[in-house]
């Protein structure tokens, strides 16, 4: 796994994730790209202007906030979404530090019981905005993974802690080498791969 991390991290460098100018842009971030292209979530953060904030969303009317993440998709939904992740944010008084203070595994139980949020929402607010080290699991992964010839067990958690058991627990591997994945998905191993040229070549039996 290291030696993935490493030549991943040399062909691309580093990718200095997440996208976000506050830890609570890259929340609303991590549910508005839930079944969407990155794209239509920069022009939904962008229709906020300078309302991106919990309080802002607490407040806001549905079809308010429906209209502002229009072009994100699924609108109804999220808008439903971003309101049950404010309300469970409202908890630790809308203050990341304080949010942050608490374990990891319970905060990670928290966020799964709210409304929408699944595994691989919850790992990448606890990994990009509340520092925790838990290892995302998203779909790139696991096409990653395969065609490089391992045998990936179904359970979201189990691949977790496989994975989490073979590099180190250091949360800036983390979060650099689930970035470093997407953008290996985007630039070679796409739907249809591009190996020719593709850093993992010469170790990869390509499954595909
Ligand atoms: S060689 Fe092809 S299949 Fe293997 S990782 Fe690279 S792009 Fe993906």
């Amino acid at each position: 796994m290291l030696e993935i991390f490493n030549t991943l991290l040399n062909a691309y460098g580093p990718r200095c994730w997440w996208p976000a100018q506050t830890p609570f842009e890259m929340m609303v971030g991590a549910i508005l790209t839930q079944n969407t292209a990155w794209a239509n979530v920069e022009k939904a953060i962008c229709n906020f202007g300078d309302c991106l904030s919990p309080e802002y969303i607490a407040k806001a009317s549905s079809e308010e906030l429906a209209r502002i993440i229009r072009p994100s998709g699924y609108y109804n939904q999220k808008v439903l979404k971003l309101k049950a992740l404010t309300e469970w944010y409202e908890r630790y008084e809308y203050d990341i530090d304080k949010a942050r203070q608490v374990e990891g595994d319970l905060l990670r139980q928290e966020l799964l019981a709210v409304k929408g949020i699944g595994p691989e929402t919850a790992d990448s607010i606890l990994l990009y905005a509340l520092d925790k080290p838990f290892f995302v699991i998203d779909a790139y992964t696991r096409r990653i993974l395969y065609r490089l010839g391992y045998n990936l067990p179904a359970a979201y958690d189990t691949l977790q802690r496989q994975i989490q058991a073979n590099i180190p627990q250091d949360i800036h591997i983390y979060q650099e080498f689930h970035a470093l994945i997407v953008e290996h998905a985007k630039r070679h191993c796409r739907k249809n791969p591009l190996c020719s040229g593709c850093p993992l070549e010469e170790r990869c039996p390509q499954r595909i």
